[in-house]
């Protein structure tokens, strides 16, 4: 076994059908008593129902959350919370919203509460990841996660088949990067394999009925413990590559994902055999790279960048972007075989 170091961050998990409810309860044992509720646009309705459980602790609500938590809106949220004498930020929905929470908080040193709607993970990590000028940049501190998160089933029935998929996927790459991460760790590998069998076995019965509270259930479970593995070890090639594609070429994010990870499992393959077998026993015993790409495309997800919008003339560039700055990937990260694994993911090609 590899010598390791193992870092918990400190965050508290609230978790059930109904949890959103004890939102005023945990307001209360934290002391906090003015809350800004945070949503995207399409859940203003959604999170004010949620929110209305706080009564007099609602302080007010901004719902201008978007995809790459753009600084101009950060800037309007940290007007909104100063406006109001917020003493904490309730961010209800997905990465995006919950990446504005995180924004805000980098400038305020508000407190985070976090109800989750979709499976990306980004409420267990001390992640930022933000745009300004068109450029994304991510910081990493401590002081970024949110205290506490209360993942919800009930609100996850609502997620649309597609999108649960697609997200249900993001936050399997998560997991799998984490099981060759250069920092890996044996409880970390141990949350990655359960988060993998947990997802890959809860998304066709999602896909089957939408309202599967029990399927819902251990997929928000599996996505719980991606969201850590994204937290605790390094990623690698795959997030590499999604944040190049998002980035610079505005692909969305959770269908981004879906589509590389075959492919960047297929690049480092002979480089991370543990790693491979974790994640073959996980999945029933088939080979995971051809196993993430099968699952995909039984379920209708998206199984090509082109798919997705993205060019062929764009590939060679994406390339040069993906590898101009060195970083750590079990096999080496270089020019033409990259450009060869995007110009098979662009077609969506078998492996
Ligand atoms: P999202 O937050 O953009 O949500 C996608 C859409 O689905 C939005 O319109 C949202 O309002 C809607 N939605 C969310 N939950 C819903 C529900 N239960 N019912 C109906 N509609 C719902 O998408 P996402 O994939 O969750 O997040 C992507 C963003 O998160 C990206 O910007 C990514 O960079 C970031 N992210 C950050 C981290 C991190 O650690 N910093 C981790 C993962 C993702």
């Amino acid at each position: 076994m590899q010598p390791f170091v193992y870092n918990s961050a400190p965050s508290r998990v609230i978790f059930g059908r109904g949890a959103s409810r004890s939102l005023a309860a945990e307001l209360d044992r934290l002391g906090l008593k003015r809350a800004l509720v945070l949503s995207t646009p399409q859940q203003e309705e959604q999170s004010l129902s949620i929110a209305s459980n706080l009564e007099w602790r609602l302080a007010g609500s901004f719902h201008e959350a978007a995809m790459h938590t753009p600084s101009e809106v950060t800037a309007v949220g940290v007007r909104r919370a100063s406006e109001v004498n917020a003493d904490c930020l309730v961010a209800i929905g997905g990465g995006s919203t919950i990446g504005l929470g995180k924004a805000i908080a980098w400038r305020t040193d508000l407190p985070q509460v976090v109800v989750p709607t979709t499976y990306a993970g980004s409420e267990m990590t001390p992640i930022l990841g933000q745009t300004e000028d068109g450029l994304k940049t991510t910081i990493r501190n401590p002081k970024i996660q949110p205290q506490t998160v209360i993942y919800d089933v009930d609100l996850t029935l609502t997620l649309p088949a597609q999108i649960s998929v697609t997200s249900g996927l993001n936050a399997a790459a998560h997991a799998a990067e984490a099981l060759y991460a250069r920092d890996r760790n044996p409880v970390i590998s141990l949350l990655a394999e359960e988060a993998i069998r947990v997802l890959t076995q809860a998304l066709p019965r999602i896909v089957d009925d939408e309202r599967n509270v029990e399927a819902r259930s251990e997929a928000l479970y599996g996505a719980w413990l991606c969201g850590i593995c994204l937290g605790s070890a390094g990623m690698a090639l795959h997030h590499k590559l999604c944040h190049t594609l998002g980035g610079s070429f505005n692909l969305p994010h959770a269908a981004t994902h879906c589509v590389v990870l075959p492919y960047a499992l297929d690049y480092n393959r002979t480089e991370i055999p543990e790693a491979m077998a974790a994640m073959s026993r996980a999945m029933g015993g088939v080979d995971a790279a051809r196993g993430f790409r099968a699952l995909a495309k039984n379920l209708g997800a998206p199984t090509s960048l082109q798919a997705l919008g993205f060019e062929e003339a764009d590939i060679a560039r994406a390339a040069e972007l993906a590898t101009e700055n060195a970083y750590w990937n079990p096999r080496p990260i270089e020019l033409a075989p990259i450009r060869t694994l995007l110009t098979h993911a662009w077609r969506g090609d078998d492996l």
